[in-house]
């Protein structure tokens, strides 16, 4: 199905109903309130989750601690640990199917997507994971012969892991399992949109063994839950993923209790084609890095610089075949562009649309709501003639959205791609490997994509510069990150004992 012919209706998955998991145990909030979960493909309520109270957050924080205090998982060895984060990826993978169709209908993902990205890469974090437990190698340092001096690698205690909504998977996965092989008992607080697939993690936690209080999940609010645990005193680290906005706000709020902070922010990342690229490989770079999840991803690449003698081609190029995107009903295998996540976003990508376009740029193709079985779908858009400080250049969209601006030489291509406040990834589509190296030497990004988009490894460090965040996730820099250091330093003098 195209867009243009986009019109069934997807089919109603079972209601799905959350309570919180703390202590191993599962519970209604304290209020006993509850909130509704709501399909982005059909506007419908699918199933309902607790909305926890700060003291339902003080008791997941307590569990947490009691856990890590006891040394029930912080005192056991890597190896074993990393023997139940692997079960976990097992247990992962023996459920993609169930865990799959909950992303799928709770996010709004095509379910090919769920499948082959969310899961697998969700997957992979624990697998990864394992994998280091095996290496949580202090070290040893040389220092004059009457001392002896070693550093140990200690969890550092109880982790506020803190995600956003628009990969609940993954993103609770890339905190949740490095944070786990080191030995930290972690509070998981799942994005309000989209907090279904956390809990099956938990689930999947308890079974594969992680003891009762190590992992905890608590529903609700950012404004309430997320405020209360990110500077709960008895958190010693937070992970935050987010907007630059509301992680500028956790740091804060992180920093009044001096808690250790990494954050994954918000991403505006250009995709440079020069001339002498691969037109086929970069045209699926390029569509691929603006449509993929809806346009919802961090590390998207919706800024487009084109080198001036094949821009009109690609603009060509584009106008036909954005339009031909497999889009609409999620549940069709061949489905590419979902709908967006929530109301809320269909409704700010528009707005951002129009003022776009009021600021003078032209529609090249999209540029709509579109109206499909209640859902909130936003046409797959693309923008030429933008000034380098339209608001569609200079924010971050997050929806199916594309400008495109040509550049003349090397130096205003890096120049364009390094002028908004962000710094998560950007892309090079060249077949000059000396230049590819030239160019992704001066970008401002996190992480820089040769001849391809989003080619992600648990082992490759993943992060931001600028307001884009602050450390890594991904490979050993994200254990590092869930970790503390102790060094300990003997002396060895004769008579030292005495
Ligand atoms: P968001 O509004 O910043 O929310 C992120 C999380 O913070 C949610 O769980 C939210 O809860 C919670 N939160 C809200 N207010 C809070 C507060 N005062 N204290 C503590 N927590 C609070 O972000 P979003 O709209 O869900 O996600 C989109 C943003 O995330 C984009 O900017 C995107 O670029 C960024 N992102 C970055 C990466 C990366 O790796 N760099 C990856 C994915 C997404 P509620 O849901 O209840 O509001």
């Amino acid at each position: 199905m195209t867009i243009t012919e986009a019109t069934s209706a997807p089919s109603q998955p079972a209601l799905r109903e959350g309570k919180l998991f703390i202590g191993g145990v599962w519970r209604e909030a304290s209020s006993g309130e509850r909130r509704d979960v709501i399909s982005p493909a059909t506007g419908e309520v699918i199933g309902s989750v607790a909305v926890a109270t700060s003291e339902d957050v003080d008791a997941a924080v307590e569990a947490a601690r009691a856990s890590f205090e006891s040394g029930v998982w912080s005192r056991l060895s890597g190896r074993e640990r990393a023997r139940i984060i692997q079960k976990a990826h097992d247990l992962i993978r023996e459920r993609t199917e169930e865990l799959a169709q909950t992303e799928s209908a709770d996010a709004g993902k095509p379910i090919t997507f769920a499948r082959i990205v969310d899961v697998e890469h969700s997957a992979l974090q624990y697998e990864y994971a394992a994998s280091l437990g095996h290496h949580l190698d202090g070290s040893v340092r040389e220092t004059p012969a009457n001392t002896h001096a070693y550093v140990r690698r200690e969890p550092i205690g109880v982790v506020a892991a803190v995600t956003p909504f628009n990969f609940p998977l993954i993103l609770s996965s890339t905190k949740i399992a490095p944070a786990l092989i080191a030995g930290n008992s972690i509070v998981h607080k799942p994005a309000s949109d989209t907090p279904l697939s956390s809990l099956l993690i938990a689930q999947i936690l308890q079974d594969a063994g992680v003891p009762d209080g190590v992992f905890n999940v608590v529903t609700g609010s950012g404004a309430t839950v997320g405020d209360h645990l990110v500077g709960h005193p008895g958190v010693d680290k937070v992970a935050f993923t987010g907007s630059t906005e509301i992680g500028a706000h956790a740091a804060a709020l992180a920093g009044e209790t001096l808690k250790s902070f990494t954050a994954e922010l918000g991403g505006n990342a250009a995709n440079i084609v020069f001339a002498d690229a691969n037109l086929d490989q970069a045209i699926g770079a390029v569509i691929g890095a603006f449509v993929f999840n809806a346009g919802q991803f961090c590390m998207a690449g919706p800024r487009l610089l084109v080198e001036r003698p094949i821009y009109d081609i690609v603009l060509g190029i584009l106008s036909d075949a954005v339009p031909g995107v497999p889009f609409g009903d999620v549940t069709d295998p061949n489905t590419v562009i979902g709908p967006l996540a929530s109301r809320n976003q269909l409704d700010k990508v528009a707005g951002l649309v129009d003022m776009a376009v009021a600021a003078g740029a032209t529609v090249v193709t999209g540029g709509k709501k579109v109206e499909l079985d209640g859902g909130f779908y936003y046409a797959p858009t693309v923008l030429s003639d933008v000034t380098n400080d339209n608001p569609a250049v200079q924010e971050e969209v997050f929806g199916p959205v594309l400008t495109v601006q040509p550049f003349d030489t090397e130096e205003e291509a890096i120049a364009l791609a390094n002028s908004t406040i962000y710094g998560l990834a950007s892309g090079i589509q060249t077949t000059n490997l000396a230049k590819a190296h030239r160019v992704a030497a001066r970008l401002d990004a996190g992480i820089v994509w040769v001849n391809g988009w989003a080619l992600l490894d648990p082992s490759v460090p993943f992060g931001g510069v600028k307001k884009s965040g602050w450390g890594r996730e991904y490979g050993p820099e994200a254990l590092a990150s869930y970790q503390r250091t102790k060094s300990i330093v003997l002396s060895l003098d004769e008579g030292a004992d005495q």
